[in-house]
């Protein structure tokens, strides 16, 4: 028997995972579940397209079996099983998803996927197993596998006696040590308890002998011992149960069950919709960004689901760009199960669940900002470049969706405002809405240009990123106001002394005032008497629309 290694990467990657990516062990349960439940949703899909396969749901099932004495667990299941080549492509390069090969393999229609695609679910195991041994049989072969691992040595593939197709996944429990216990792993009311906890709305049975005692029933006082299989799992998807049923953590474990992202999530929001189209949704808005989030990488998008069954991993034309951090999944009796990809973007029902969509996210993201206001400037740190990027590059459809919820640092406040809470507490006398752009709110506050607006006791807003400038151009007008750099010539102030009095001291010094117009010629357009300025002796100011920083920006942009 030839042990073969994990490719050298993969050895430090399992290490690391096992110690990092899953806060809680127990979770281990749940992805070798969801890796069944992949595996016989994959027999459902061929069953689809393949005549001389029928999905006889009574036959569909995994099963989770404890052996507290020999200290094994075993996970089985009906699904597709693994050949040979599958047991070593899927199981021995960590982070290849099987899944997302199967895929193409078959050609699936584009838009059907599976659930798994991350390729990491399977070496939890390790989190609580020494030896793990997988048998397996797939669909339409004769042969069956065993692959056994240790963990980051390698493994080993030898054949095996399987009768039937799916597979068999073996645990060696851990041996509990002083600071831990593994125990739990193989107690039947623990592990009944963690599936319920992670995988209670799994399409298929989750089985599990249950042994007890119980009053015999032509006797009331004397005891019988009883064992028999039960169904764990309700079965019923977390989307189509009462919200009054779920708590906060259900939402939070559905969100890490599906892998939307290894935080917490900022906000859930659960629509159940009965109306022109049904629909069931659960859409998060998370906490931290994705780390490609603001690369070419990031594939926005929710899970469609046609009445429960998966048929695309993330259809983009659920979610406007302005949206794209949310994450979750919309099922809809409603969708043809065969439904391609080029024919949900003419899809009517899918638009009107997009716009639907839309619509909620945008109130409970005020209701966000309203009511839970530190929550919403943490969610604004990350995701509010994308909702400014909104308002410039959709507004004239969405503008009124996006301009009140982007906010921009004041320079009174010393934190995150909106538009409308500037506006708001303007004096009567002021005409703009001020800001300044440049690389900080550091930087913004030195600025020589800043000193007339704040000496008035106006408020300023700080642009600090590329995109804000333009973003308010877009709106242009704000509640009857307009914005104004602070570095415009005309800022709309009455200075103390009339404009008479400039003239007369650039009169005076005419000579001085001439030499700089000569030697700054190429420079500036003009040198000026200032009166607004305070502490510096000098400032730039622009006198058109674009201002100094938007210059900075679009002269920094390729032809
Ligand atoms: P993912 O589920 O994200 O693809 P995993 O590490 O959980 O990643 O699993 C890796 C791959 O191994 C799966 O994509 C699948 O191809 C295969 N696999 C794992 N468990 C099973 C199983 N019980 N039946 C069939 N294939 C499986
Ligand atoms: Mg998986």
């Amino acid at each position: 028997m030839v042990k073969q290694e994990f490719k050298a990467e993969s050895k430090r990657l399992l290490e690391m995972m096992i110690n990092s990516i899953y806060s809680k062990r127990e979770v281990f349960l749940r992805e070798l579940i969801s890796n069944a439940s992949d595996a016989i949703d994959k027999i459902y899909y061929k069953a689809l397209t393949d005549d001389t396969l029928t999905f006889d749901n009574d036959s569909y099932y995994i099963k989770v079996s404890a052996d507290k004495d020999n200290r094994i667990l075993t996970i089985t299941d009906t699904g597709i099983g693994m050949t040979k080549e599958d047991l070593e492509n899927n199981l021995g390069i960590i982070a290849k998803s099987g899944s997302l090969a199967f895929k193409s393999e078959n050609e699936l229609k584009d838009g059907h996927d599976i659930i798994g695609q991350f390729g990491v679910g399977f070496y939890a195991a390790f989190m609580v197993a020494d030896v793990v041994t997988v048998i397996s049989k797939a669909l339409g072969s004769d042969e069956a596998y065993k692959w056994e691992s240790e963990g980051a040595d390698g493994f080993s593939i030898t054949p095996h006696e399987k009768e039937s197709v799916g597979t068999e996944i073996t645990l060696k429990i851990k041996e509990n040590t002083e600071d831990d216990s593994y125990e739990e792993f193989l107690e039947e009311r623990q592990l009944k308890a963690i599936i319920k906890k992670y995988s209670d709305f799994v399409r298929y049975p989750i089985k599990m002998d249950v042994s007890g005692q119980r009053p015999k029933e032509d006797s009331e006082n004397e005891l019988e011992d009883y064992q028999e299989e039960q169904i764990v799992n309700s079965m019923v998807p977390i989307w189509r149960k009462n919200k009054s049923e779920l708590t906060a953590e259900d939402y939070e474990n559905f969100y890490n069950e599906k892998h939307y992202g290894f935080d917490k999530p900022i906000k859930h929001i659960h629509l159940s919709v009965d109306g022109s189209i049904r629909y069931n949704a659960i859409l998060y808005v998370p906490e931290n960004m994705p780390y490609d989030y603001y690369s070419k990488e990031y594939e926005k998008g929710l899970e469609l689901y046609s009445n429960g069954v998966l048929i695309m991993n993330k259809c983009a034309d659920l979610l406007p760009d302005y949206f794209s951090f949310v994450k979750g999944m919309v099922d809809s009796e409603d969708l043809s199960l065969n439904i391609s990809r080029e024919m949900l973007q003419h899809d009517r029902q899918l638009k009107l669940i997009a716009k639907n969509i839309n619509k909620k996210i945008k109130s409970q993201l005020q209701s966000l900002l309203k009511d839970e206001r530190e929550k919403y400037e943490e969610f604004f740190k990350s995701f509010g470049r994308q909702l400014k990027y909104g308002v410039y590059s959709d507004f004239g459809t969405h503008k009124e969706t996006l301009q009140d919820l982007i906010m921009f640092y004041s320079s009174k406040e010393k934190k995150l405002v909106t538009i409308d809470e500037y506006v708001s507490r303007m004096p009567e006398d002021q005409k703009y809405i001020y800001y300044a752009s440049g690389e900080s709110n550091e930087r913004i506050e030195k600025l020589p240009q800043t000193e007339l607006v704040s000496d008035k006791g106006y408020e300023i807003l700080y642009f600090t990123d590329d995109i804000d400038e333009f973003a308010i151009k877009m709106i242009g007008v704000y509640k009857e106001k307009e914005f104004k750099s602070v570095s415009s010539g005309d800022l709309g102030i009455e200075a103390d002394e009339s404009q008479n009095n400039t003239e007369s001291e650039e009169n005076e010094n005419k000579e001085l005032f001439d030499f700089m117009r000569t030697i700054l010629s190429d420079k500036v357009k003009d040198v000026r008497v200032s009166k607004r300025l305070r502490t510096h002796p000098v400032c730039l100011s622009t006198d058109g629309e674009v201002t100094i920083e938007m210059e900075k920006i679009l002269s920094a942009m390729p032809d």
